[in-house]
């Protein structure tokens, strides 16, 4: 070969012995001496590797590992967790089509749900989560999605999956399990049928990479979504799966961390006479903390508190030292958030009270720092009263 051939022309090398850790396929595609298998692999998630946008090595590693974790038969990762929220959405639902959702939800689901009603005629009926009955009452014939979220932000309201899922019948109950992972529930064992995850937050978990996952209990299920999110183009680049295995494999030590972090926080944060009301699951006095206990294995550790008011709270997160003043959680690093001024600010005032949200609300997403550190940066920033 000539140079101009040679330098285009990078040989793989044949291994005899195996990765320890997952390679980075950094590859839009594949090639192939066998015809029938090329045009096999372009039909379906589980034939031969074809083109990154379709099936990846990288990408079904990820994959199959956060299926085994949620306890799936497969999964499907892509580029965000609206990715997969709208992916799994889009795939199983069309004009006429009914869903029931818990009332409390991730800004851009509730925002994605809205839409899908004004310009795709599903119609949506929320509800608050603790009672079974309500579900039962709005069924449909053409209800088709179940549509809850395990710790939803920022009140740390827990949904009665169980329950839930079981007065709903043969419904799709679709579970966002991104501030709970897999280490603390596995929604399919309580009644759901996909589980979706912005692994941005806990899975990913260095704050170093945007992706999503949606787990399948059922493989025909996850065959037909896949269609869809390929025609969508949501999959994920292979670097950013790759950077979610790397975190992934300490997942586990994480959340345990975060989880022990947490508890000291809330229960401080709870005796501090600046502090109104903590939001955390885990505090007997949470109106979702006996739900929670029936089915959770830990509480989480992304939650929040109530200052006295909207100068309180703009003033304290300003006023941090080693806790940054971020959006996302789930990552190592601690960070904090004034809902009402970021994340929640297009709720109206009803919105906002229904979400459980004040100008003094701070959201709280606890890292695996030394818990000391933590505690003096907050008792510094608290106001003095
Ligand atoms: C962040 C988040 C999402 C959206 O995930 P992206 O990766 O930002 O697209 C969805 N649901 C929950 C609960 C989240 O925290």
């Amino acid at each position: 070969m000539r140079v101009d051939t040679r330098v285009v022309h990078t040989d793989v090398p044949a291994l005899t012995s195996k990765p320890l850790a997952v390679p980075l396929y950094q590859t839009s595609g594949f090639s192939f001496d066998d015809l029938d298998a090329f045009a096999d692999g372009m039909t379906r998630p589980d034939g031969a590797f074809v083109y990154s946008r379709l099936a990846n090595p990288t990408v079904r590693a990820l994959e199959d590992a956060v299926a085994a974790l949620e306890g799936g038969t497969a999964a499907l990762a892509t580029a965000s967790g609206m990715g997969a929220i709208s992916a799994v959405l889009m795939a199983n639902l069309k004009a006429g089509d009914h869903v029931i959702a818990q009332r409390a939800l991730y800004g851009g689901t509730l925002a994605f749900l809205r839409d899908l009603a004004e310009r795709w005629g599903v119609t949506v009926t929320y509800v608050g989560g603790h009672d079974a009955d309500e579900v039962r009452a709005a069924l449909r014939p053409e209800t088709k999605v179940l549509y809850l979220e395990t710790i939803a932000n920022p009140t740390g309201h827990v949904s009665d999956l169980p329950a839930l899922a079981a007065a709903a019948g043969d419904v799709l109950v679709v579970v966002d399990n991104t501030f709970a992972s897999p280490l603390l529930c596995r929604p399919i064992e309580h009644g759901a049928d996909v589980v979706v995850h912005s692994t941005t937050k806990y899975l990913g978990g260095h704050s170093d990479v945007t992706g999503g996952v949606a787990v399948f209990a059922d493989t025909a299920r996850h065959h037909r979504t896949w269609h869809y999110a390929v025609e969508l183009g949501v999959t994920p680049d292979p670097f950013a799966a790759w950077l979610t295995i790397r975190g992934l494999r300490t997942l586990a030590l994480r959340v345990r961390k975060h989880e022990e972090n947490a508890a000291v926080l809330a229960r401080r944060l709870a005796d501090h006479p600046a502090v109104r009301k903590v939001h955390w699951t885990g505090l007997e006095t949470h109106p979702s903390h006996a739900v929670a206990a029936g089915f959770l294995t830990g509480f989480g550790s992304a939650f929040s508190f109530d200052l006295a008011d909207a100068a309180a709270g703009r003033a304290f997160v300003t006023s941090l030292g080693l806790i940054s003043l971020a959006p996302s959680l789930g990552g190592v690093e601690t960070l904090v958030l004034h809902p009402a001024s970021t994340s929640h600010r297009q709720l109206t005032e009803e919105q906002l009270a229904a979400s459980g949200i004040t100008g003094g609300t701070i959201r709280l997403s606890v890292g695996i720092e030394d818990v000391e550190d933590l505690w003096d940066d907050l008792a510094r920033a608290l106001p003095v009263v």
